[in-house]
């Protein structure tokens, strides 16, 4: 090929997340669910997790200034047409990471649209947020964001607000959106006792149900940065937020669907179908 003949340059995303040395979850999912979606994926590695399938062991930060700094030198270059975040670990990072989406343009004040995936904890329980940079969180990211994506958990943890039956979905919705994001999707997967799994969208005025199937299996991991990073990867090609939304539905639910065993314990969903 010669240079006037060379591929055209793909949409440009960012995950600003932490790494999975097991390869299932954080910033490995969202290189590839990127990957599967057809969008160049970029990385602001915020912290270096210690995990395998049994569990995260430890985690490192990258100094908040690092992480800026990738952000910065990423976008300044190369541009960025979505964003997300993940693991944050600190409240420094957060607030390092706010100050540099701002200046970049990422968020409901710049020109790409910002995914924030509040995440605090694995799925084994194992922190992946320090509890007191959980207001930081709440402050700083939430009125920037695009749409937000807590689980049940998170929705606890950031609101206060507890949901055990799907009727209080719209409850948890509410309380998140008064946090000012401009979207707002409560994930249902922890409604174990639901043989359904249908998560609500919200954008202040309307609720729009996203239906979907429950799949009996154990090996959820990295499910919910795969469903936040398809989102980012579909607002990067130009959807809309609802179509991106129902969009991330369908591509985690594959991936659920096309999960397996890793290790001795819980294994990854799949981006390769
Ligand atoms: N490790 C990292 C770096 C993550 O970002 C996440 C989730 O965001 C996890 C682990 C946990 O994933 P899960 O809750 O699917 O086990």
């Amino acid at each position: 090929l010669s240079s006037d003949e060379a591929w055209e340059t793909p949409p440009r995303a960012l995950t600003i997340a932490g790494s999975d040395s097991a390869g299932g979850a954080g910033m490995h999912a969202d290189i590839r669910a990127f990957l599967t979606c057809g969008v160049h994926g970029m990385t602001a590695v915020t912290a270096v997790t210690v995990q395998n399938s049994l569990g995260v062991k430890d985690f490192v930060e990258i100094p908040a200034e690092t992480v800026a700094a990738q952000i910065e030198a990423v976008v300044g270059d190369i541009g960025v047409d979505a964003a997300k975040t993940g693991m944050l670990a600190s409240a420094a990072i957060i607030d390092a990471v706010a100050k540099a989406c701002h200046k970049v343009g990422i968020g409901q004040e710049g020109t790409a649209p910002f995914v924030v995936d509040p995440v605090a904890a694995s799925m084994h329980g194992d922190p992946l947020l320090h509890a007191d940079a959980l207001n930081a969180l709440r402050d700083l990211l939430f009125p920037m964001a695009t749409l937000v994506t807590p689980n049940l958990d998170e929705v606890r943890l950031l609101t206060g607000v507890e949901v055990s039956t799907r009727a209080q979905l719209a409850d948890a919705a509410r309380a998140v959106h008064a946090l000012g994001p401009q979207w707002t999707l409560i994930k249902s997967g922890h409604l174990t006792q639901d043989p359904e799994c249908v998560d609500l969208l919200f954008d202040g005025t309307e609720f729009y149900e996203l239906p979907g199937a429950r799949y009996d299996t154990p090996h959820t991991h990295g499910g919910g940065d795969t469903m936040a990073s398809a989102i980012t990867a579909a607002l990067a090609r130009g959807a809309p937020v609802l179509e991106a939304v129902r969009f991330g539905k369908r591509f985690v639910q594959r991936a659920v669907a096309h999960s397996y065993p890793l290790g001795a314990g819980v294994g990854p969903v799949s981006t390769f179908w």
